[in-house]
């Protein structure tokens, strides 16, 4: 008897039809002779809806109550699939992220977890039941809501499959596996029979939301046996792995990410200390910064553009104008038409013609870059948002054919 955890996203659950098909699937494991424990999302767009009526009401929602709000889609997801379950004959209960034990910090819409209390969970596995929990949810130590982030469920199941020290964490989703592009975009895209943590979360950081990048983090942290598979049909996916043993390619995928803006600061002084006030500004305020560049300017001044995330940009923008003459700066000029897109592959260390390559791809597309970076196993590039689909396309079948 094997420990299982499944998790199905809001595709997989969207209506009642797919919502049986999943209760199919997990009482198949369960027929098996495993212990079953699922974390479901919200159905469908129903997070979407909710940010959308909360908008209604106030444009400017406390987190709290944000909180309050999105963790009701995914009740109504595991109850409806503890009925689901129920109808078929199983036994079954639903739980809340606080009825699970979830607890996270007290950072509303982005929470993290800090431990699991499993004394429930045991207690209803033990009584054979499927337990059915709901993913993106905790609790704080106030005794408030809390959520982990825009697709923070993949990290609800993986936390819960180290904690169980489960035998197999699976991810089921609406696609059949980690690709080498999001095959939604990239027709050509190539379905990778396995990949390996560090890659995956390259890959998730960067923009492919196949998983929560988190999640990745911690499937390695813990050494969790993770898979991607589809929940429409059966047959294997992708493996994510400490090691893989699959044929070496120089580029395992690539990724955008819309959800990014530039933002330079104009004029500032040419001397010491002046990029240590800029990013000392933007750390204080908890703003994570991600390309930079500093370029020279007319008459002993320097410009210092950055990128930010599109869900930072308001606050920095804020913050860099209250300031703008302790930085002794002339303005900022903020640019949120931008996208980030990045090459991953561990094979790249090894091999010195990948930006090269990727450089050309963009040039022969008449694609401009506007400023770039690297690490050991990607290279990212800023480009207009509008060439970022044509972009993703010639990039990839620079390197996968
Ligand atoms: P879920 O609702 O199951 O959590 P998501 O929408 O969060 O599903 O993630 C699945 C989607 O991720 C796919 O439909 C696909 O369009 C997108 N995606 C982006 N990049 C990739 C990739 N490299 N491989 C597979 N899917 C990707
Ligand atoms: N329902 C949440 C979201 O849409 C969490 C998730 O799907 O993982 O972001
Ligand atoms: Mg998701």
């Amino acid at each position: 008897m094997a420990l299982i955890v499944q998790k199905f996203g809001g595709s997989s659950v969207r209506d009642a039809e797919r919502v049986r098909n999943v209760a199919g699937i997990i009482t198949d494991t369960y027929k098996k002779g495993n212990q079953v424990v699922v974390v479901v999302s919200a159905q469908g767009d129903t997070t979407d809806d909710l940010i959308e009526k909360a908008r209604e009401i106030n444009p400017n929602p406390s987190k709290r109550e944000m909180d309050m709000l999105l963790a009701t889609g995914e009740q109504i997801s595991i109850s409806l699939l503890a009925m689901a379950i129920e109808h078929m004959g199983y036994p079954v209960v639903s739980l809340t992220g606080w009825q699970a034990g979830f607890h996270t910090d007290s950072s509303h819409s982005r929470a993290r977890i800090k431990k699991i209390e499993t004394e429930r969970l045991h207690k209803e596995l033990d009584k054979n039941h499927i337990v059915i929990v709901a993913g993106f949810q905790g609790i704080s130590r106030y005794g408030d809501i809390t959520t982990l982030g825009r697709g923070g469920s993949d990290t609800s199941a993986v936390a819960l499959a180290a904690e169980l020290k489960a035998e197999l964490c699976q991810i089921y989703t609406d696609v059949d596996g980690v690709y080498t592009a999001d095959p939604r975009i990239v027709k050509t895209a190539r379905k990778l029979d396995e990949i390996s943590f560090d890659e995956m979360l390259e890959l998730a950081t960067l923009g492919a939301q196949v998983l929560h990048n988190r999640s990745v983090e911690m499937a390695k942290k813990y050494n969790v046996n993770l898979e991607v598979v589809s929940s429409l049909e059966r047959k294997p996916g992708t493996k994510v792995k400490e090691v893989v043993s699959m044929e070496k390619m120089l580029i395992r995928g690539v990724t955008r990410d819309n959800n990014v803006a530039r933002i330079a600061v104009v004029g500032l002084p040419d001397k010491p200390g002046i990029a240590f006030r800029v990013f000392s500004l933007m750390s204080k305020y908890n703003i994570n910064v991600d390309i930079i560049l500093q370029s020279i300017g007319r008459d002993n001044t320097k410009d210092i553009s950055f990128t930010v995330s599109e869900d930072n940009l308001e606050q920095a923008v804020a913050v860099l104008n209250d300031n703008l003459s302790a930085l002794e700066a002339e303005r900022i000029e903020v640019n949120d038409n931008v996208c980030k897109l990045s090459v991953v592959g561990a094979g790249m260390q090894t091999n010195a013609g990948v930006a090269t390559k990727m450089f050309e791809a963009l040039y022969e597309a008449g694609i401009n870059i506007n400023m770039i970076s690297t690490s050991e196993i990607k290279i990212s590039v800023l480009i207009d948002e509008e060439d970022s689909d044509k972009a993703l396309r010639v990039v990839h079948d620079a390197f996968i054919n």
